[in-house]
């Protein structure tokens, strides 16, 4: 039998790792060498408890399970069980598989345990690299069975959403097919738009107002009109171009700084009348315009743009202004003249009357006479046929000219007046005017009137001799009468023609003296004017010598007249038609009734009167001049004294002539005129 010590050599030549512990402390009392390298440890550990001898296995069960077996007596074993172990001064798991045998004696105690071990890391090792491969395998094979179905479900979500697509597709071309139409039916607004747009810029390119739209601060020029270029003197290029550049000559004029000012405040501005001095064809011009500087602000409330407005009123207001001026030079020309201006509304007979009106009638300067002080004003043998011709003037448009004695009462001097008036051309009667002048002619009428007195003196003083030359040439003829000296006979004959026409000449101014002192009065008498006529033929044939006298008369024609007078006019009128026309013509006197008045006229084949000369005929010593009437002898008081005459006896007296084809003069009278 093998002793202790040689059991013990042979087990320490054992592959397999044994060791040999005793007590419940597990004491080391044998190990071979390969227990010893599965510890990491050397034979030093031999003796010593275990937890001290591999203190790495404190916290892990074998110390444990061999205190177990040693009490126990029962053995232990076990599989691939992880140990940590420092080997190499490195902790590391190994796997053993293990028995703790306990030796036990007669008793049952247990003697020592008996541990074997294998190490079965590598084998557990690769257990563990092929379990991992088969679990990682089974892992992948779940996660591409996940996949898979992760991938069948998109696939399902994608043909959901093939469908989905394709539905959406055809809404999508609904959406199109419904866009398109709307694109038709925008396009078709926006021609709309375009067509009513261009309508409002024609309106605007060819509206009577300026009008232009500055943009920005610069004031670019967006857009201008015709009337606006025109008004610049500029051409549609400065379209686009900041306005100071445009029209440069606005820079040092106000327009710029009042448009930024506009612009910086958003308030409209608006200018009256307003003078700006523009060039146009090259000439520097001045313009005058009603405008306004109107701002637009865009979305976010800022201004953007402003709008110009003008109405160009240049005319207007130079027209006005030479009106001014012509108004001045008359207000200047009536005060140096010292003429009183006034007029009177013919619907109210309202007279508004200046300052020197006033005084020129003897009247305050601060009282407004009303018409019917002015009237009372009138000499009262002038008021009547001065109320009448301003009547007339008011109602038949008569041109007033007339001159009129005033006073103004008792202590103040009479004054003499011409009135002078004119109905102004206005449609609407009732804001008619009759405007004129009153002028004071006091100076000239006395004047005339010393004048007057004088020449009706001389007259008179002339009308005795001459009376007497006339009886005494009468008394030749008769003497002569029975004579046959023919030489004798004709210059008597003369004689009496020079006398006759001395005679009607004297008569003549005496009569215009009379008249224009007022002293000329009618003496009505009932007397046949055929008579008359025919009674003025045969005085006045000596002097119509030579003409051929064709005379038509009603048989009787009785009025009632100054039959003097009315034989003064006739006589007037034929020695006129005689001396105004060639010798052998012929001249026609006709007189005949009328409804309520008798006409006389007549007619000759003279030199005619020229229509301007027409008018004035009838005037105070107006003579006709031309080389024909020179060498006539008048002091064209005749007509005007005829005039006269037929005036008071409220009738009428006309011309009609044509030079070179001779003139018809012509009166008429009421049958009954009252004295
Ligand atoms: P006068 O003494 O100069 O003839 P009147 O008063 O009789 O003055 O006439 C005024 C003017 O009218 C005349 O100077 C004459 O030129 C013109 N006149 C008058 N009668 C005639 C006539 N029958 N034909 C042409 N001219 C006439």
């Amino acid at each position: 039998m093998l002793n202790t010590e040689r059991l013990l050599e042979i087990l320490a030549f054992s592959d397999q790792a044994t060791a040999i512990y005793t007590g419940e402390n597990v004491i080391i009392e044998w190990a071979n060498d390969a227990m010893i390298a599965f510890w990491g440890k050397d034979r030093g550990v031999i003796g010593q408890p275990m937890e001290q001898a591999v203190p790495e296995l404190r916290g892990q069960p074998f110390i444990g399970m061999l205190r177990d077996v040693w009490l126990s007596g029962k053995t232990c074993s076990g599989t691939e069980a992880a140990a940590q172990l420092r080997v190499n001064g490195v902790l590391r798991t190994f796997y053993y598989d293990f028995e703790y045998r306990a030796m036990l004696d007669d008793n049952g105690s247990t003697i020592c345990i008996l541990h074997t071990a294998d190490d079965v890391t590598e084998r557990v090792m690769n257990r563990k690299i092929i379990e991992e491969a088969g679990r990682r395998e089974s892992d992948l094979r779940m996660q591409v069975t996940e996949i898979n179905k992760e991938l069948e479900q998109t696939n399902n979500e994608l043909r959901n959403a093939n469908h989905f697509l394709a539905l959406s597709n055809t809404e999508l071309a609904d959406i199109n097919r419904e866009m398109v139409d709307t694109q038709l039916v925008l396009n078709r607004s926006l021609i709309e738009q375009a067509k009513s747009e261009a309508r409002i810029r024609f309106m605007l390119a060819d509206a009577p107002m300026a009008i232009s739209i500055f943009a920005g601060r610069d004031m670019v020029v967006e857009t201008a009109n015709k009337a606006v270029l025109a008004a610049w003197g500029k051409t549609g290029k400065v379209v686009g171009l900041p306005l100071r550049e445009a029209v440069p000559e606005l820079v040092g004029q106000p327009f710029l700084d009042i448009l930024d000012q506009v612009f910086t405040t958003g308030k409209p501005y608006y200018g009256n009348e307003v003078r700006a001095e523009l060039i146009q064809d090259g000439v520097r011009t001045e313009v005058y315009s009603n405008f306004v500087y109107q701002p637009f602000r865009d979305e976010t409330g800022e201004v953007s743009h402003i709008m110009l407005i003008a109405n160009i009123i240049t005319d207007e207001v130079l027209a006005r202004k030479q009106l001014e001026r012509a108004e001045e030079d008359l207000r200047m020309a009536t005060n140096a003249a010292e003429l009183g201006t006034w007029y009177l509304e013919t619907g109210n007979f309202h007279l508004v009357a200046s300052p020197r009106f006033r005084s020129i009638i003897g009247l305050d300067e601060h009282t407004s006479p009303a018409y019917e002080d002015l009237i009372q004003l009138v000499h009262d043998d002038y008021r009547d046929i001065v109320s009448s011709q301003i009547d007339a003037a008011v109602h038949m448009q008569a041109a007033l000219d007339t001159e009129f004695p005033v006073s103004a009462g008792e202590g103040t001097r009479n004054r003499w007046v011409r009135l002078v008036g004119k109905l102004d051309a206005l449609n609407d009667t009732r804001y008619r005017r009759l405007s004129g002048i009153i002028h004071d002619v006091t100076e000239r009428k006395l004047d005339e009137l010393r004048k007057n007195d004088f020449i009706g003196m001389v007259s008179h003083e002339l009308k005795t001799p001459l009376t007497s030359i006339k009886a005494y040439v009468q008394v030749l003829q008769n003497k002569m009468r029975g004579n046959d000296d023919p030489l004798l006979t004709s210059i008597l004959e003369k004689a009496d023609i020079q006398i006759r026409k001395m005679t009607a000449m004297i008569n003549g101014f005496l009569n215009m003296s009379r008249l224009e002192s007022g002293k000329i009065h009618l003496h009505v008498t009932r007397f046949d004017l055929s008579q008359l006529v025919s009674d003025v033929i045969d005085e006045t044939r000596v002097v119509l010598s030579g003409h051929a006298i064709d005379f038509r008369c009603d048989d009787e024609l009785p009025v009632n007249a100054d039959r003097e007078k009315i034989g003064s006019v006739i006589s007037n009128l034929l020695s006129n038609a005689a001396k105004y026309s060639g010798n052998e013509t012929t001249i026609e006197v006709r007189c005949h009734l009328t409804e309520h008045e008798a006409e006389v006229s007549v007619r000759d084949q003279g030199i005619g009167i020229r229509k301007h000369d027409l008018e004035k005929l009838f005037d105070r010593y107006y003579r006709v001049e031309n080389k024909a009437s020179d060498t006539i002898s008048g002091f064209g008081i005749g007509l005007y004294l005829s005039a006269e005459i037929i005036r008071r006896h409220n009738g009428a007296i006309h011309v009609e002539s044509e030079p070179g084809q001779g003139s018809r003069f012509a009166f008429s009278i009421p049958l009954n005129v009252k004295e």
